[in-house]
């Protein structure tokens, strides 16, 4: 199986941007070992901004864009330090690539970008895959930006023919309520379309650092879908549910891609 996996930078870092080093080495190592069992994998991963600035010694996620996209340009050396050195300790090799909103919008670049993946994944590579934060300076939005990664992951998804997306997040999938402010949320499993009542549950981003939510969850749900790939929401924090995910078993959050024909 071809997997896409995002992982959040509420997952990789902890709230003030240094690596949270327990979760990231239980992260590379179960996807280490998926790697092993032979499906071939893909890591987007955010976290440059917030890495860059734990580094930096920053006060928070920058409000103006210079300094984003400083802390981008510094985090984003360490994130691949970080992939780097763990994948390595399972004899894995990284690859970096990092995009633009105009480097899939033109069917030119977009081939470009998709030969490759399929070269880096004949040779048995993982890239890592973000958004080029240190020059993609427009707002969110914007057609030269992407602007958050969920998006970004359903688009190398859908670029590479993905069979499924992971978005690994800092909760357990889609609820239908907002499970921190109401007791009687329940999580639902599956997800066959996308109806207008569930784009009404999607709230606010959980964490200070990051710039996901579910908004940007469903809009990915939408292009994974399309293009016939499941994509299944799930908690970071624990990695090991990835085994059940690519074993198909029921964890979080899972979005039915529409079967060709269908
Ligand atoms: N590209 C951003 C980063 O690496 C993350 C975007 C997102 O949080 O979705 O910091």
């Amino acid at each position: 199986m071809r997997i896409v996996v995002k992982i959040g930078t509420s997952t990789l870092a902890h709230a003030a941007g240094r690596l949270n080093i327990r979760r990231v080495e239980g992260l590379v190592k179960v996807l280490s070992d998926l790697k092993n069992q032979g499906e071939q994998l893909i890591l987007v991963s955010s976290g440059a901004i917030g890495m860059g600035v734990g580094k930096l010694n920053l006060p928070g996620r920058p409000a103006d864009m210079p300094t984003k996209q400083a802390a981008a340009a510094v985090g984003q050396c360490e994130l691949m330090y970080t992939y780097d050195k763990l994948f390595g300790e399972y004899n894995h090799t990284v690859a970096q690539l990092l995009l633009t909103g105009e480097d899939v919008r033109f069917p030119h670049r977009r081939q470009n970008f998709v030969n490759a993946m399929e070269r880096l994944l004949e040779l048995g590579v993982l890239p890592v895959v973000n958004e080029n934060d240190a020059v993609a300076t427009d707002e969110v939005g914007e057609a030269t930006t992407i602007g958050e990664n969920d998006t970004l992951a359903a688009i190398v998804a859908e670029c590479v023919g993905a069979d499924l997306l992971v978005l690994l997040s800092d909760i357990d999938g889609l609820y239908t309520a907002d499970p921190h402010r109401s007791a009687d949320a329940a999580l639902i499993p599956e997800v066959g379309e996308i109806t207008a009542e569930l784009r009404a549950l999607a709230g606010d981003p959980g964490s200070a650092l990051g710039t996901g939510g579910m908004a940007t969850k469903l809009k990915a749900a939408d292009i994974a879908m399309a293009c016939g790939c499941d994509m299944v929401i799930a908690n970071g924090q624990r990695p090991e549910l990835l085994y059940d995910i690519a074993a198909g078993l029921p964890v979080g959050t899972r979005f039915l891609g529409r079967r060709k024909g269908a």
